[in-house]
């Protein structure tokens, strides 16, 4: 008989954000992998390899580049472990590789794997059923027999689910990245209640582990007063977003609150991922389809020229450079009248960053070229797809498991927060590359 042990090892996405990869081991040989995320400036770096036996089965927990990023180079070299992941998931995960190897090409740098090595992946996933954000009906992956997965909505972007895994009638929770309240296309993470006590352990993310975020209504009512004070000064307003997701959610509250109506509303750079949202998300073409866009070069150059007022949508979310919204913050910055707005993380390294944080009257280089001096209205707006502090402390107490591992966060914020939980009788333990914990 195999033995009850179960153990984690974080490969990446430990105690920071980037190159996600986690493995469980249960009893002696039986491994499940959840991701093989890519990494936010090293384009070439892999999470570091699985040290326990091969595993046997790995799923994609969502299609963002640091869960899924590198993922062809670890089906190429483990070609008898099975792939598995939700309908959706899949073809955004596809956007997303086609993406890094394009860019790649563009920069004329090396591609993180080929063509055929992507396509390989590609038809090497099984697609299994998207659960609805409903807590009845996750969706069942037997993956053994003594083995079982339950996928749960994560409401963190379309296709993304979160991870109930039963081994030998005793559970462990892994959350992926997770999102609990509902936003404007997506419905929270549904509340798993666990009565018996026989939740051993929670594997959590912990982006945002010690802030609390005010309502998102309450971030909404402030964004679109930016937005209009903007557009009825005759200005145009850049909204730097992240294309999967953000881009559909941000559009939605904008048409939620009467700006799509009333002013033109574009989403630049994000179209294919927009689509797959209008396809698969129900209720979604309603809102997403009234979304302008340009079809040329010429196009923006003409509407960064003239003197209409408009909302524009841009990737990349951090104005890296070379992206769309780096050339429309080059074109929107140096008048009074227009606004640039953040709706997301920034990388202190970053450009987006720069300019965010950039004073009134400062000359700024953007894409490497020297002569920008703001003069626009700059508007930052945090429309979080993550759990927030208060929600993630109440879900370690609705499941209160044995032992809690933090994974996915700033390794001096997980500290701090594991610093102020002691003595509830919780063993809490920070995620490190390579180590292998005791669930
Ligand atoms: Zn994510």
């Amino acid at each position: 008989m195999s033995s009850k042990k179960v153990t984690f090892t974080a490969c990446g996405g430990a105690n920071f954000i980037n190159n996600s990869a986690y493995f469980f081991r249960f009893g002696d040989d039986e491994v499940l992998g959840i991701d093989w995320g890519g990494h936010s400036k090293d384009r070439q770096r892999q999470p570091v390899t699985y040290e326990g036996p091969k595993p046997k089965w790995l799923i994609y927990s969502h299609p963002h580049d640091d869960h899924i990023g590198m993922g062809p180079l670890f089906q190429r070299d483990n070609p008898d472990t099975r792939i598995f992941a939700t309908e959706e998931c899949k073809i955004l995960t596809e956007l997303s590789w086609n993406d890094k190897i394009r860019i790649a090409e563009r920069r004329n740098q090396n591609k993180p794997f080929t063509r055929e090595e992507m396509s390989a992946a590609l038809s090497g996933i099984e697609t299994f059923h998207s659960p609805g954000p409903d807590k009845a009906h996750p969706t069942r992956l037997q993956l053994s027999d003594n083995l079982t997965v339950y996928a749960y909505h994560s409401g963190h972007v379309l296709g993304g689910v979160f991870f109930l895994m039963e081994y030998k009638r005793e559970f462990y929770l892994f959350t992926s990245d997770i999102c609990f309240r509902d936003r404007a296309l997506l419905k929270g993470a549904p509340l798993i209640n666990f009565h018996n006590n026989n939740c051993r352990a929670i594997i959590r993310e912990s982006t945002y582990i010690n802030r609390n975020f005010e309502t998102r209504q309450e971030t909404a009512v402030k964004f679109v007063k930016f937005v209009e004070s903007i557009l009825n000064n005759g200005g145009k307003v850049l909204i730097a977003t992240m294309s999967i997701d953000r881009t559909q959610d941000v559009f939605s509250t904008l048409e939620d609150l009467g700006i799509v109506r009333r002013w033109p509303v574009y989403i630049d750079g994000s179209g294919r991922a927009t689509a797959v949202y209008m396809d698969y998300l129900p209720g979604a073409k309603k809102k997403l389809s009234k979304a302008l866009s340009f079809s040329s070069f010429r196009e923006r150059e003409e509407m960064a020229r003239s003197k209409k007022p408009a909302v524009i949508l841009s990737t990349s979310g951090m104005m890296n450079k070379g992206t769309f919204s780096a050339f429309w913050a080059s074109r929107l910055i140096n008048r009074g009248e227009n606004g640039i707005a953040s709706v997301s993380y920034q990388d202190p390294d970053g450009q987006g960053f720069m300019i965010l944080n950039s004073t009134h009257g400062q000359l700024l280089e953007i894409d490497g070229q020297p002569c920008y001096r703001r003069a626009c209205q700059i508007g930052q707006f945090e429309f979080s797809n993550h759990m927030d502090g208060a929600e993630g402390m109440a879900l370690e107490y609705r499941v209160r498991p044995d032992t809690i591992v933090y994974t996915h966060g700033e390794d001096r914020e997980i500290e701090r927060y594991i610093r102020s939980r002691t003595g509830d009788g919780i063993q809490r333990v920070k995620s490190l590359v390579g180590k292998e914990v005791s669930l």
